[in-house]
């Protein structure tokens, strides 16, 4: 049963085949029986869960029957959940209980989502591979020993070992898209200010949107119809309509046009790869696409654009944390200033203070016209680049990630690690819409392809990627660790 999408849990649950108590306690069972090895979750909330799962099954039977209604599902650790722990991944906040929930979480609570718990991330969303956690990296669930990706490689690795039936994830610069790609699972960023940051813990608050992670386009469609629409407690929440995003998924591809850039396909890039995301465009081709060769000229100065505007924000975005207000606090503080310095030091692990050390530096009056200011220049040349593209396509096909999954531990300069968002992140300086689908496999590891549209395009992406589901099974491979479940 747990291996089943959304659509069809929820039509187990519409019939009466399942009860959510019951669906509920057999993803709980299972996180019990794999998780000590996974470390998906941080925290798992059994007894909140099965409270949700029973005011779902009352709600049931007194008629309510509604997609989400008693679904089992799981946070990402960044969203503020009232009552249960939000850690951020980090000792900072390792003991912080949020007395609200962020919008995202209310927006799904209210739709009748059951939440099971939180799930690792890199701390405070800085990395792309889970090991920036305090509460130690999470397995990939295709090889024990390979990373699911970061920052949401606890929800990515969740979904594709069945530990949920979908989650909730937050992209600053690649970080649903990228462990989408190494999980086998599709991965949705939205557009910035289509979903709501409201109590989304900010890492780059320009940067930063949560979206789903799911088995399907159709399923990451539903959890998008629940989350997107104007807030008006974030002001860069937009108050343009939202659409059905499940409507649109039938739509035939024909007229489409898809832009392959140049740049994207380098001699840089794994041949292997290159090979699976040509095949995928001609897929695509098959269901009535045009292919495009395009260029997006400036895609190479995203990287370094990024790692200053990113660290610039979390600098000032991470000096709330300070010992006082909340979070971890040294013991023993002689005066103020200690309090201060020590709280922080010991409270962030080190890429975190690598951003905030870099951030700061950016941002001081001396430098800030040679970097942060130029950043922001070439954020904006970045933004035209796609602009221009998507004069003579509808969309853009690109891998999402150069690699698959690689060795935990395996990556030790940062600057490799940062190369890993090469692909993704330009779609997030210029505030677009992506998502990542199952589009192959090399030596037994998935690899995603990214497909990207002009703002506040969801619909379109999904209606492909579903079209794409529908016409090939890559998406429906499951890892050894979840054959033999039901
Ligand atoms: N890997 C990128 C970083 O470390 C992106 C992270 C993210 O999207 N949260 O900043």
């Amino acid at each position: 049963m747990i291996e089943k999408t959304v659509s069809e849990l929820a039509r187990a649950l519409s019939t009466g085949s399942v009860s959510s108590v019951e669906l509920t306690q057999a993803f709980i069972d299972r996180i019990t029986s794999i998780d000590t090895q996974q470390n998906s979750y941080i925290t798992v909330d059994e007894e909140t869960a099965l409270r949700q799962a029973r005011q779902a099954d009352d709600a049931r039977s007194r008629g309510t029957d509604t997609l989400l209604l008693g679904i089992p599902i799981a946070h990402k650790d960044l969203f503020c959940t009232q009552g249960t722990k939000t850690t951020c991944g980090s000792k900072m906040l390792k003991d912080f209980v949020s007395p609200y929930d962020a919008t995202v979480v209310a927006r799904l609570k209210d739709s009748g989502a059951v939440t099971l718990g939180k799930t690792n991330c890199d701390e405070f969303a800085m990395g792309s591979s889970t090991e920036n956690s305090f509460f130690g990296p999470t397995r990939n669930p295709w090889g024990q020993n390979r990373v699911p990706g970061g920052s949401s490689g606890g929800s990515a690795s969740a979904v594709a070992a069945g530990l949920c039936a979908m989650a909730t994830g937050t992209d600053t610069g690649g970080s649903i898209r990228q462990p989408a790609s190494f999980c086998g699972v599709t991965g949705l960023k939205p557009t910035y200010g289509r979903v709501s940051r409201w109590g989304m813990i900010a890492y780059a608050s320009s940067l930063d949107v949560g979206g789903p992670l799911a088995k399907t386009a159709h399923d990451a469609a539903i959890m998008l119809n629940a989350i997107a629409g104007h807030d008006p407690k974030d002001s860069t929440s937009v108050s343009i309509s939202t659409e059905d995003y499940t409507q649109s998924l039938d739509a035939p591809l024909t007229n489409l046009r898809i832009g392959l850039p140049r740049q994207y396909f380098s001699k840089d890039l794994d041949p292997r790869v290159a090979t699976i995301i040509q095949e995928t465009a001609r897929d695509l081709e098959k269901l009535g696409a045009t292919l495009v060769d395009i260029d997006l000229q400036k895609s190479t100065l995203s990287l370094p654009a990024y790692y200053v505007i990113a660290p610039a924000e979390a600098s000032t975005n991470l000096s709330r944390y300070d010992g006082v207000r909340y979070g971890y606090r040294c013991d023993d503080p002689l005066d103020l200033e200690d309090m201060y310095t020590r709280s922080r030091t010991e409270g962030f692990g080190n890429e975190v203070k690598r951003r905030i050390m870099i951030g700061t530096y950016a941002l001081c009056a001396g430098y800030y016209d040679a970097y942060y200011k130029k950043a922001q220049k070439i954020r904006r040349l970045v933004k035209q680049d796609f602009d221009n593209a998507f004069q003579n396509v509808d969309v853009i096909l690109s891998p999402t990630s150069p690699f698959t999954a690689f060795e935990l531990g395996a990556k030790k300069d940062p600057v490799s690690m940062y190369l890993e968002d090469v692909y993704t992140l330009g779609v997030n300086l210029a505030g677009i819409p992506g998502i990542s689908v199952p589009a192959g496999f090399i030596d037994g590891l998935p690899i995603g392809a990214q497909l990207i549209a002009p703002d506040f395009k969801e619909g379109l992406l999904l209606n492909i990627a579903h079209q794409y589901q529908q016409n090939s099974d890559w998406h429906k491979q499951k890892p050894s660790i979840s054959k033999g479940v039901k």
